[in-house]
């Protein structure tokens, strides 16, 4: 991870957050075939009783997996609302295909940031989550 001396205090401390969230998300275990298997066994009130042995890095990530998760997905839902396309204006010769740029940060369209989400979070990344799940 970066460690740069001359950056901007705040900044700082808020890359030295997501990198902690990453850090801890990375060492707890991944329930995703577990939870497939104990899906088979919910029972008719909608529970399963689980009994298991939880490392303390898996405890240390589900304790603060649900504000996390609901804090990076309002962070998604902030930045595709700023990062947004508009029509640059200006003379174009194609017309039906005009040029545009972010409202946000005036790049090209599509810019880096929402790039970055799509990459993220995108259909392709989507269609792989689901076809794991099949
Ligand atoms: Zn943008």
């Amino acid at each position: 991870m970066r460690t740069d001396t001359s950056e901007d205090p705040h900044r700082q401390r808020l890359r030295e957050r997501l990198e902690a969230i990453f850090i801890r998300t990375e060492k707890a275990t991944s329930w995703h075939d577990e939870a497939g298997r104990l899906r088979s066994l919910v029972n008719h009130e909608g529970f399963v009783p689980v009994s298991t042995k939880l490392p303390v890095e898996d405890i240390d990530f589900l304790a603060g997996a649900r504000d996390d998760l609901l804090t990076f997905s309002e962070l998604g839902l902030r930045l595709l609302d700023l990062h947004q396309p508009r029509d640059a204006g200006g003379i174009t010769s194609d017309a039906a295909h005009p040029i545009l740029r972010c409202r946000s940060c005036m790049w090209r369209w599509p810019c880096p940031t929402f790039r970055a989400i799509s990459e993220s979070f995108g259909a392709d990344r989507e269609g792989a989550a689901l076809s794991e799940l099949a």
